[in-house]
Formats: C-alpha cells, sequence, structure tokens
C-alpha cells in the first residue's frame, strides 16, 4: 500500500469509528429542524463537538448568529481545505433537503483529517454555514472574506443520483409591490388605482416574456398580498418573485426584462411601483474540474459509481455558487432516495433513512480523502489553482 493510500484507509477508518456519534448526530438535527438563520441547536452541536476535539471555533462570523468557523492547523497553514456543513430545514417539511447529513459529513470528515494531520501538515477547517434555504448564507459569509485564502471548499449534497459535475443556475429574489387607491367596488370602482390589475398584468406580462426567454432561464412567483376585501378596489399588492439563467450576464438581462414588465403594470392602471432586487444573489457554480477528478476517484474506490450530467440537465441554485466563484470549490451529489432533488416529505424520512446514514458516511471519507489528495501532493493544489483561474478567464470572457 503506498503512503497515500495507507493514508486514506486511515481516514476511512476514523469515519467508521464515529459511525454511530455521526448516525445520532444526523438523527438529533432531523428531529430539531431549524430553519435559515435560527439555526442555533444546530450551530451549538457541530461548533461544541469540533471544540471537544480540539478545534478553535470562532462563532458568529460573518455577523451570522449561527455560523461558525472551526480550524486546525498542523505545521503549516497551508493547503487550506473546508468542509462546509449546511444545517438549515425547510419550514414545514423539516429536513427534506438533507441538510442533516451535510452538516453530519462536515463533521465526520473534519474530525477525520484531524488523524491525519500531524503526518501532512497543513489547516483543515469545518465552516457552518447558515440558511442555504432562501437566505444565500454562504453569499454574506463570501462578503465577509470567510473564505479567503481557502485551496478548496467542499460539500456533498443528498440526491437521488451520485454527479459531481452538476452546474447551478444564477438566482436573483425580486420582491414588487404596487401602491393605488381604495375605493368602494361597486358605487364608486372609477375613484380607485387598482393595484391587484397593476399585478395582474405584471404576471400576464412575464408570462408572455417567457416565449423570448433562452431555455435555461426560469421566472417564478407567488402573490403575497393580493387585497384586502372583493368590496374595495384594492389599495396595496405584494408579490415575490425568483428570476434565475445559467450564467449571471443573462439573469441579469432577464431580471431587466421583468423589471419592464412591472413597470407596464403600473403604467396601465396608475399605481406606483416599487421594485427591490434582493442585494445577495445566488451565483451560478463553478465545479471545479481537478477536485472533481480527485472526488471520482474517491468515490470509485468505495464502490460508488458517478454519472455525468444530462446534457439538458435540470438546475436549482445553491450559494455554493458564491463560494466557487471566490475560492476553488466543488459541491457534489450523493444518492439518498429514488425521489428527486427534494424538499417533499419522502426526502425528510430519506434523510433520516439507513440509506440516507449510509451516503453520509460514505461521503464523509471522501471528503477527507480528498483533501488527503491535496495535502499530500502539492501539485493536486496548484492544479486546483490553475483550473479555477482557467474557469474565472473563461466566464469573463463569455459575460
Ligand atoms: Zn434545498
Ligand atoms: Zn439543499
Amino acid at each position: 500500500m503506498s503512503d497515500i493510500d495507507s493514508l486514506k484507509q486511515r481516514v476511512i477508518d476514523a469515519v467508521d469509528a464515529r459511525r454511530d456519534d455521526l448516525v445520532r448526530i444526523a438523527d438529533t438535527i432531523h428531529a430539531h429542524p431549524e430553519v435559515a438563520f435560527q439555526e442555533h441547536e444546530s450551530a451549538a452541536l457541530l461548533s461544541g463537538m469540533l471544540e471537544e476535539n480540539g478545534f478553535a471555533v470562532e462563532r458568529q462570523v460573518a455577523g451570522l448568529e449561527t455560523s461558525f468557523v472551526a480550524t486546525m492547523s498542523d505545521h503549516r497553514d497551508s493547503p487550506r481545505i473546508a468542509f462546509l456543513a449546511e444545517y438549515d430545514a425547510l419550514p414545514g417539511l423539516g429536513h427534506a433537503c438533507g441538510h442533516n447529513l451535510i452538516a453530519t459529513m462536515a463533521l465526520g470528515a473534519g474530525l477525520a483529517v484531524k488523524s491525519v494531520l500531524p503526518d501532512l501538515g497543513g489547516t483543515i477547517q469545518v465552516i457552518g454555514t447558515p440558511a442555504e434555504e432562501g437566505g444565500c448564507g454562504k453569499g454574506l459569509m463570501v462578503r465577509a472574506g470567510v473564505f479567503d485564502g481557502l485551496d478548496a471548499a467542499m460539500m456533498i449534497h443528498p440526491s437521488w443520483r451520485n454527479m459531481t459535475r452538476r452546474r447551478s443556475l444564477t438566482s436573483f429574489k425580486v420582491e414588487v409591490e404596487y401602491f393605488g387607491k381604495p375605493a368602494h367596488a361597486g358605487a364608486g370602482p372609477d375613484k380607485g388605482i387598482n393595484a391587484l390589475d397593476a399585478m395582474v398584468a405584471m404576471f400576464s406580462a412575464v408570462g408572455l416574456l417567457r416565449q423570448q426567454l433562452r431555455d435555461d432561464a426560469r421566472v417564478h412567483g407567488i402573490i403575497t398580498h393580493g387585497g384586502d376585501a372583493p368590496n374595495i378596489i384594492p389599495e396595496y399588492t405584494s408579490a415575490r418573485l425568483g428570476v434565475r439563467a445559467e450564467d449571471t450576464a443573462y439573469a441579469t438581462e432577464v431580471l431587466e426584462k421583468v423589471r419592464a414588465c412591472a413597470q407596464a403594470g403600473a403604467l396601465a392602471t396608475g399605481a406606483r411601483l416599487e421594485f427591490k432586487v434582493a442585494d445577495v444573489f445566488y451565483e451560478s457554480i463553478l465545479p471545479n474540474p481537478v477536485l472533481a477528478d480527485l472526488v471520482d476517484a474517491n468515490m470509485a474506490v468505495l464502490g460508488i459509481e458517478v454519472r455525468l450530467p444530462e446534457p439538458k440537465e435540470r438546475m436549482g441554485s445553491t450559494d455554493m455558487g458564491n463560494v466557487s466563484q471566490v475560492v476553488p470549490a466543488l459541491h457534489p451529489y450523493i444518492d439518498i432516495s429514488p425521489d428527486g432533488v427534494g424538499h417533499t416529505v419522502e426526502f425528510t424520512v430519506a434523510s433520516r433513512s439507513p440509506a440516507g446514514h449510509e451516503a453520509m458516511i460514505v461521503a464523509a471519507k471522501v471528503l477527507a480523502m480528498t483533501a488527503v489528495d491535496l495535502m499530500a501532493v502539492p501539485d493536486n493544489v496548484t492544479r486546483v489553482h490553475e483550473a479555477f483561474e482557467k474557469q474565472k478567464a473563461e466566464q469573463s470572457e463569455t459575460s
């Protein structure tokens, strides 16, 4: 067995030795689901466990109460490798995206790499990243510089298939409000300005716009306030929309077209428009190909077969995209359930099933093995950075 293979065997054994603990922690987080920015118990459990095991823990980084950075260094500062822990749940559905498993695999991988760190030298971090669902927590942490200087940031997301190179969509969140004038709907409708008509006109215009959009674009939304009573001409309406596309340049173009649709509603009715775009947005992911090759090879060692994305792969958005725009990153998927991409009751069940537990253990091993590849072979780190620079250059050429 080569040196690197024996180091990998040691991290595999270290994960196996903690298997029962990791499953228990995954199930504890699952049993106490906490939504975006409210993940107090989950963050305390994970960061406490890392602290007990000798990691230096900084809490509430980037001004987020439920974030943390746990660090362990030996001999040298670099390479600096981070495993990212997500732990937010979905309102009403609990852990329907399997973030309890993501949290626990990051913990398991961090503790496993700790066991070989004296032989390798370098820095390992487990970074607790709140509010993936809707809050773009990692975007806020990127802005605060939390990931600066990393040689690799990695996590693995539960899914219905094993895939390393799937991309993700840029996603803007928009709030639309119309301010009209109330009036008696029977006796004096001509005295009113109908804020609901403005909203309906906007949704109709967006519906027509879709025909002119590229296949990867998505515009979707809900009306959050439609009026107060049917016999009053609505004075105020509001909606929330998502605008997405494969790259930020095109998503921005679509966003401006949607803004024009909203302005059309105001113009047609006389209602006043407020169109607010959330200032952090989900950026599209750049899956680092060198990290992907290393992960694929480690998956294969553990008997996991990895698929390539379909030519017309359908995608969601993740705030891991924001991280991948500033440091080399990878966000593979691991199979826990045949039930699609999550956000369902069935996926909540899968996130604490034997298959979910097994995938979490395998993922912890793969993350730790990949860190060994980077810490033991300096050339891998160089190639990771070269690939990152190339992707960034290609991206700016096409935008
Ligand atoms: Zn999700
Ligand atoms: Zn998720």
